[in-house]
């Protein structure tokens, strides 16, 4: 037995991926132990290119 009539909503379909940004998984952000500059570098910078300080990588979590 179908009862027709009614017509059921779909169920909408939300894409998760709309407006998230997360961290690109090819660049890591670093950051200079020393004057602050900020790299945004696929690789490691190594030594900040404006003072020549180390530099961490900043999207590692730190807790
Ligand atoms: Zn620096």
């Amino acid at each position: 037995m179908f009862i027709h009539g009614d017509s059921f909503p779909e169920p909408l379909v939300v894409p998760t991926m709309k407006d998230v940004k997360l961290d690109p998984s090819e660049e890591s952000t670093y950051e200079c132990f020393d004057c602050g500059t900020v790299v945004v570098s696929a690789t490691a910078p190594g030594s900040c290119p404006n003072c020549g300080a180390d530099m961490r990588n900043r999207s590692t979590p730190l807790e």
